[in-house]
């Protein structure tokens, strides 16, 4: 959708009520009381927030398995079920732009980009999802002619989902929807500086006729709120979206709790791989900018490791320096902005701290590296290139999440692949070369769940993904996305 700046701002204005949590149904304050929502894009107050106790979460995972036990939902027919998440995706789209103008606020994304990658692709979502639940099939088993086998593909019962901040919208459409379709109940746990949207999703999906108790929100600190539905015993799933150090505790909490099963999505240190044969240097240069710096780096896909072949090393960092500079960074709420707020101030500083470790460590600083518009209030940083970074440094190793970007030389396919591949991480990759044969060697080498050939992103909701190594296990997207939302039963009947 479109809308023009005058529209935008006249939204912004507006106040943002107290977020509260849903459970069963109803809007309530958190026992353990509420916490300040800072904006990113002035450090000011937005709004508070309702922080769940452990007894506010039992209590949305006890409706949410009530909910499932008596089958106001999952005994729905699926066509019933069909028609509610479509006329959630109406809806979505009815409030979109509220929705993105509101996202934005909390979490400083670029407008032009939350439009398209929050309300848009969540509605799109629910949309490919109703579509998709009347269209799973059980199977009959080829057995010997005296038995009947059966495979039943069953609802998992209660879902727990905890979500991230940079795309909230869009990542808790792809557990949510999957899940609903399939007659799940839910309880969703967003990010602290990240939840309005998701709270505003919520109102949406009462309306749009979610019965009450299957679809409950809980607000508040990870080591409160999460902990406490990662260890619900009433949840049998657990979905999540956020950081490797997160996603270790909750297999520990699983193992001391019910042994639920857990899906983990953990990010990356994505490598954007550019031959000296790629077809066009200069779109390389400018689409392997947007993909580190749009969102400010806030991508979980970020293609933030840059391998580029020695032979037009200088040449691409030079026309990727003069590119870069020319990002406007600023109000994520301006459209003219291409580089938006950092999401909080730890964030940001953590950033820097990356930027001063790859300095100490003999990278070179080509552009940004520093904290910008400083008297806004707001958390800003110019997008940052360093050359010279080397596998052992700690910018090539670890995620920044953040608008930095290390770029390595490469001699040859061979120490290209062994670069790549030189991670813990396997969540996505790029490769530019006009050599077919290449590009499909490169596409088989790269162990990672996304290989984008001649460009980067934009992966939509047709294919899976799906982290390798460190950046996680099960898929989001796609039919794939259904398996973590199922059981398989098989009925073996004696005829
Ligand atoms: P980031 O470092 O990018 O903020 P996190 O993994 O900390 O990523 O956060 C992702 C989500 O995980 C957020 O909703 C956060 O509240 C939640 N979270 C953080 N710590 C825990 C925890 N110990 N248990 C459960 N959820 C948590």
């Amino acid at each position: 959708m479109s809308l023009d700046q005058a529209a935008i701002d006249r939204l912004a204005a507006a106040p943002v009520a107290p977020g509260r949590l849903l459970i069963e149904g109803q809007w309530l304050p958190g026992e353990a009381g509420e916490n300040p929502v800072l904006s990113p894009i002035d450090g000011r107050q937005l709004t508070t927030l309702a922080a769940a106790s452990p007894a506010d979460v039992a209590r949305a995972c006890a409706s949410a398995r009530a909910a499932f036990e008596d089958g106001r939902w999952s005994r729905l027919a699926p066509s019933a079920r069909k028609a509610v998440l479509h006329r959630l995706a109406d809806l979505i789209d009815r409030n979109a732009a509220e929705l993105a103008v509101l996202g934005v606020r909390d979490n400083g994304t670029e407008i032009s980009m939350a439009l398209k990658a929050e309300p848009g692709s969540a509605a799109a979502t629910f949309r490919y999802y109703a579509e998709a639940l009347d269209k799973v099939y059980g199977e009959i088993a080829p057995t010997a002619p005296n038995i009947l086998a059966l495979v039943h593909k069953e609802p998992v019962g209660v879902v727990g989902a905890i979500v991230p901040w940079n795309f909230p919208l869009m990542i808790g459409a792809w557990k949510i929807a999957p899940a609903l379709a399939m007659g799940n109940s839910v309880v969703l746990k967003p990010a602290e500086t990240a939840s309005l949207t998701l709270l505003k999703l919520a109102e949406l999906a009462l309306e749009a006729g979610v019965p009450p108790g299957v679809f409950n929100v809980v607000t508040g600190p990870g080591r409160v709120t999460g902990e406490a539905l990662a260890l619900s015993p009433d949840v049998d799933v657990l979905v999540f979206t956020g950081s490797g150090a997160t996603g270790r505790r909750l297999l520990q909490y699983s193992a001391q709790s019910n042994l639920k099963r857990c899906y983990l999505e953990l990010g990356g240190k994505s490598p954007n791989i550019v031959f000296a044969d790629a077809p066009d240097l200069q779109a390389a240069a400018k689409t392997a900018a947007t993909a580190i710096f749009r969102n400010a780096g806030q991508v979980c896909v970020a293609g933030s490791r840059l391998l580029v072949q020695a032979e037009v090393h200088d040449e691409f960092v030079s026309i990727l320096a003069e590119t870069t500079k020319k990002m406007t960074v600023g109000n994520p709420l301006s459209l003219a902005t291409q580089v938006g707020a950092v999401n909080s101030l730890p964030q940001l500083e953590g950033n820097l701290g990356f930027v001063a470790d790859a300095a100490s460590e003999g990278g070179q600083v080509v552009t940004g590296g520093a904290r910008v518009l400083q008297e806004t209030g707001g958390w800003y940083m110019d997008p940052t290139v360093v050359t010279g970074v080397r596998p052992e440094h700690r910018l090539y190793r670890e995620e920044v999440f953040g608008p930095v970007l290390a770029v390595t030389p490469f001699k040859d396919e061979e120490e290209a692949l062994r670069l790549a591949n030189a991670s813990d991480f396997g969540l996505a990759s790029g490769v530019w070369t006009a050599n077919l044969s290449r590009a499909h060697r490169m596409i088989r080498g790269i162990r990672a769940g996304v290989v984008h050939v001649n460009t980067y992103g934009g992966a939509d909701g047709t294919v899976p993904l799906a982290g390798t190594k460190q950046s996680g296990n099960g898929a989001d997207k796609s039919l794939y996305a259904l398996e973590k939302y199922c059981d398989l039963k098989t009925a073996w009947i004696q005829l």
